[in-house]
């Protein structure tokens, strides 16, 4: 709330008469799928937990430098992460000042980038820059450095922008083309990336002038990380209750140190897609005992995903991956220790799935002696659907009920479907009729079938239908009163349903 107030303050005061503010931008590399492809969408960026990173920087005063160093620093009370600011030599994340705007790559792709390039700027800080400047953007800037992405595009922010006030805007201020206004500030991430709810209040976030919006929406200028940036950023870099705890260096303590962690997605193994896990870890005075090398799965909320059957699971029976390792020494060193889990023992249904995985080590215990952190991700199963609403029309010229299905399918380009509408009385008994080729009763349904033709295709939004479902009026009874009806569609693909609507009601006089 204190941060909330504060930044609506510097929204008020200063939104557009500041003009030395500069936004971040976006850096990311998003890996993509295929059309009709299913996988894991996300950009992969996390350092192994309990990292020390080497920072150096390429130029800048010496008040700049300490300013960066403090402000960076700050970071390391919530995430089990060092800063080392390094004089010379190869190092994780390098500082230059000479480019444009203030940017970073995200997390682990500063690896792609040469040792003689930066992977983080700061066009223009000198010893005139605001200290509240520089905090705002290293905070920022070093949120990117451990893997965040900005907040402002997260899927689930719902921003409704004023378009051309947003591209006059940024045209203004930062010289931004139309092409630049959508890439840096409209365009949402097509999932959810690291972070699994939107905040307003992250420090990931660009500030909104409500001017911006068409509902007077505004996010201030974010200067502090937000409750939600500490808490995100400690689940993907834990500090580790075991090694601290205990004492780590007693000859007694079981203790294990991460060296190395890495998750590939999308990786083909033995005739599957999945995901694979390595670890470099040391294990210390288990010498002779049966320690686990484990990867967990959850929702993004932390419910563990449930297993089926009994393949990849844990022994509370969920959704998990692990090998025993066995310490030869009382101070053994594993390396590229491998995991790989096919994609369908998630057991998912169709759709887009945010995801939580953590991968950790156990002693003989069962007691975890060292966790790499939560890494978020979304997994995009088959063909996925947005809500399906239900409109109808009268043709009293033709004597029938149109069932129109109004929805959105992405990831299904030239696939077949069919939507089948269901037809019940209001107290949902089925509504039946008399089927003379059978001879029998048969309950009410009508049915299309469908290829979506785009990546993402939307039905019966437009002035023309373009999907619907033909009811003769006559397979209705008559009791020459009014009559309610219910209905719902279904769609179905290879005989499996894959998404249904919710109750839709009429009338007929009939
Ligand atoms: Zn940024």
């Amino acid at each position: 709330m204190h941060n909330f107030c504060l930044a609506v303050l510097f929204t008020t005061l200063t939104f557009s008469s500041n003009a030395q503010i500069v936004s971040c931008i976006d850096k990311t590399v998003v890996t993509s799928l295929g059309v009709g492809e299913s996988g894991v969408l996300d950009v992969n960026a996390k350092w192994t937990n309990a990292s020390t990173l080497t920072v150096r920087f390429l130029g800048g005063s010496l008040y700049i430098q300490q300013k960066i160093k403090q402000y960076a620093h700050v970071w390391e009370n919530y995430a089990n992460i060092r800063f080392n600011f390094i004089e010379y030599g190869d190092a994780d994340i390098r500082i230059g000042f000479n480019r444009g705007g203030y940017w970073s790559y995200a997390g682990t792709q500063a690896k792609r980038i040469n040792q003689n390039e930066q992977t983080m700027n700061y066009e223009g800080f000198n010893e005139n820059t605001r200290e509240i400047e520089i905090k705002r953007a290293v905070l920022h800037e070093f949120g990117h450095a451990l893997g965040l992405l900005h907040e402002h595009k997260s899927p689930l922010s719902r921003i409704q922008w004023n378009k051309p006030a947003v591209y006059a805007h940024y045209l203004q201020m930062q010289n931004w083309s139309p092409q630049q206004v959508d890439e840096q500030v409209l365009n949402r991430y097509s999932v959810t990336m690291s972070n699994k709810d939107y905040d307003p209040a992250s420090i990931m976030h660009y500030p909104i002038d409500p001017a911006l919006t068409l509902n007077g929406y505004s996010v201030g200028w974010n200067t502090d990380l937000s409750p939600g940036d500490k808490k995100l950023i400690g689940e993907m870099y834990p500090f580790s209750t075991t090694t601290t705890s205990t004492g780590g260096n007693n000859a007694s303590t079981v203790y294990c140190t991460l060296k190395n962690i890495t998750l590939d997605h999308n990786v083909y193994i033995g005739g599957k897609y999945g995901m694979r896990i390595k670890g470099t870890f040391q294990v210390d005075n288990a010498q002779g005992r049966r320690c686990k090398f484990v990867t967990c799965f959850y929702t993004s909320n932390g419910t563990p995903l449930r297993d089926f059957n009994q393949q990849y699971y844990s022994s509370n029976g969920n959704v998990a991956v692990g090998k025993d390792i066995v310490p030869n020494y009382s101070s053994t060193l594993f390396t590229n220790e491998e995991l790989f889990i096919p994609y369908d023992e998630l057991h998912l249904l169709n759709g887009n799935h945010s995801l939580k995985t953590t991968t950790s080590v156990f002693d003989d215990q069962n007691r975890e002696i060292a966790t790499g952190g939560a890494a978020y991700f979304t997994y995009r199963n088959g063909p996925v659907f947005s809500d399906i609403v239900n409109v109808q029309s009268f043709d009293n010229t033709n004597f029938k009920l149109v069932v129109m299905p109004k929805f959105t399918i992405e990831n299904a380009r030239s696939e077949q479907f069919s939507v089948v509408a269901y037809f019940y009385f209001e107290n949902e008994t089925p509504v039946t009729y008399y089927d003379n080729g059978l001879g029998q009763y048969r309950n009410l349904s009508f049915s299309s079938a469908f290829a979506p033709g785009y990546d993402i295709t939307t039905y019966n939004y437009g002035y023309y239908s373009d999907l619907f479902l033909n009811v003769p009026y006559s397979y209705f009874p008559s009791p020459g009163r009014r009559t309610f009806y219910k209905y719902f569609t279904a769609i179905f693909k290879d005989g499996q349903q894959v998404a249904t609507s919710n109750w839709a009601t009429f009338y007929l006089d009939k």
